[in-house]
């Protein structure tokens, strides 16, 4: 699904500014803030401004924007002090655990993260 935004998607919501948010970068497509629940020392979600619901309908309808997303992590890695890595994920259905249907781009860092994940 794609809209301009969704009224009950939360990430629409953040992007809004209608929920508050710890926002570490921002462009005119693209916001960047810490997860609620961070997973790393360096927890942050990269989110289209725009309504998609994962990342392969984003890359469908604006491939640009993917490419965004993810130089946006760049910048925030690099802001972020990761000169050792990061890891960057899209969850996406059910057996990912993806639980906001707003395409979200996780970057993860500031340990070593080891791999393959759990
Ligand atoms: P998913 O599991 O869908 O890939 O990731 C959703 C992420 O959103 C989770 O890591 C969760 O901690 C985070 N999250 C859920 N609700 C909120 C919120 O209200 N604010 C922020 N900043 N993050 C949230
Ligand atoms: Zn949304």
């Amino acid at each position: 699904t794609s809209t301009a935004s969704d009224p009950d998607c939360l990430f629409c919501r953040i992007v809004a500014g209608t929920v508050p948010a710890d926002v570490v970068h921002e462009s005119a497509t693209t916001v960047a803030f810490r997860d609620i629940s961070p997973g790393a020392p360096t927890h942050v979600l990269l989110v289209p401004r725009d309504h998609h619901a994962d990342a392969a309908s984003l890359a469908a309808a604006e491939p640009a924007r993917v490419a965004e997303l993810v130089a946006a992590a760049g910048e925030v890695a690099r802001q972020e002090g990761l000169e050792r890595g990061y890891r960057l994920v899209w969850n996406t259905g059910p057996d990912a655990g993806q639980t906001v249907h707003h395409v979200h781009l996780h970057l993860l860092g500031g340990r070593g993260l080891g791999w393959p994940p759990g």
